[in-house]
């Protein structure tokens, strides 16, 4: 299996935000150069220059200062020759025009900025650092400096919402004629300040019908807008999608560099050690930074290929997953498969299976069905 792709993990951020479960560290008094003296010889290990796409995400790669940000682009530049997609995420108020600069400057053609709300009264509550303004100003600059591509992460289901506001986060959204939509609805991770707040009984969530709703909203406003949606929770203008994601959900390969980075190359999904100075020792004992590692067997590999898939509107194709597995998709899932096209959750058209929209707000249910077949 050929591997076109990279992670790049930058675990830092200016501020941890109350719902964030992510794998991430408050920037202050951490070793950040000595972490990046690591990610570049981890970089260096790889076998392949040439690649498709590159995704740095974290935390927030924008948490690092300019100095440390351009050190990094210099990094990957020598490292890599990155062909066709090269993104960055980004908080709105860390995009200054120097780093937005530097950005440009090294090849970056593609901003996933965390917006979430415009609305100011969730953005405090979500304990984010930008203000409304921030993103205006974020995206005006983007495109004044000509990254060729933009896009937002929108969230939904947050603790006070109601559809309105999450309509007019869109509306609002779509008005600065971005190219691509991400939007994941909030879900209550364990050990994040909103679990916590949650369990004394101070944070209430909308009930699960609402986050339904706006789901089905994000769907709808979307078909009347440029940015047509091709994955569960993504949206993209003609030549917007997210190349790099795509990977992910069509179950191909790809490396993952940094602290609690996880990769997929030649049959093995491996993930590094956590936290940064376990990540740091290692690699500077010259060891593979490996906390741990599994080769799913084929029957997982075809689970993974249907509920990662579907995920995206063109779904699974029969004969690409008989030429990938060498076995008709009928002759693993047929059961499956047709139960879920007779509860209309699943549509077949052409060779291809896909989600319905029915299928889409209750996914989670339809790729379970998957897990238990085989
Ligand atoms: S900026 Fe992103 S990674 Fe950092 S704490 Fe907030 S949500 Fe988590």
């Amino acid at each position: 299996m050929e591997v076109k792709s990279a992670y790049i993990h930058i675990p830092f951020c200016v501020k941890i935000c109350t719902y964030c479960d992510f794998n991430k560290y408050f920037i202050q008094n951490q070793p950040v150069d000595q972490y990046l003296d690591c990610l570049i010889k981890e970089m260096s290990t790889s076998k392949q220059r040439q690649l498709k796409t590159m995704f740095v995400g974290g935390g927030t790669p924008t948490a690092l200062n300019v100095k440390q940000l351009e050190r990094l682009l210099i990094a990957i530049n020598e490292t890599f020759d990155i062909e066709t997609e090269y993104s960055f995420e980004a908080n709105p108020d860390e995009l200054t025009m120097e780093k937005l600069q530097l950005l440009k400057k090294y090849g970056v053609n593609r901003l996933s900025m965390g917006v979430q709300t415009f609305n100011p009264d969730l953005l405090a509550i979500l304990g984010r650092t930008h203000g409304t303004e921030d993103i205006y100003q974020a995206v005006r600059n983007a495109r004044e400096i000509g990254i060729e591509s933009i896009s937002l992460d929108l969230m939904y289901h947050l603790p006070q919402q109601t559809l309105a506001d999450f309509q007019e986060s869109l509306d609002l959204a779509l008005n600065l004629d971005i190219d691509h939509i991400s939007s994941y609805g909030l879900i209550l991770e364990p050990k994040t300040q909103f679990y916590n707040m949650y369990r004394k009984g101070k944070l209430k969530l909308p009930n699960e019908d609402i986050g339904e709703e706006m789901y089905t909203h994000l769907i709808q406003r979307m078909k009347h807008s440029d940015l047509q949606q091709y994955e569960l929770s993504n949206f993209g203008k003609q030549g917007h999608e997210s190349e790099h994601n795509k990977v992910y959900w069509k179950n191909e390969g790809y490396y993952g560099f940094g602290a609690g980075a996880s990769g997929y190359v030649d049959g093995e999904r491996y993930t590094n050690v956590n936290p940064v100075n376990h990540y740091i020792k290692k690699i500077e004992n010259n060891e593979r930074p490996l906390l741990h590692s599994s080769w799913p067997t084929k029957t997982e590999q075809m689970e993974e290929e249907m509920f990662l898939g579907l995920r995206m509107n063109k779904g699974v194709n029969k004969f690409h997953f008989k030429h990938k597995f060498d076995v008709e998709i009928d002759e693993i899932f047929g059961q499956t498969l047709t139960s879920l096209v007779d509860q209309q959750l699943l549509s077949y058209y052409d060779g291809n299976y896909a989600l319905t929209e029915r299928g889409k707000v209750i996914g989670n249910e339809v790729f379970e069905a998957f897990l238990l077949n085989v």
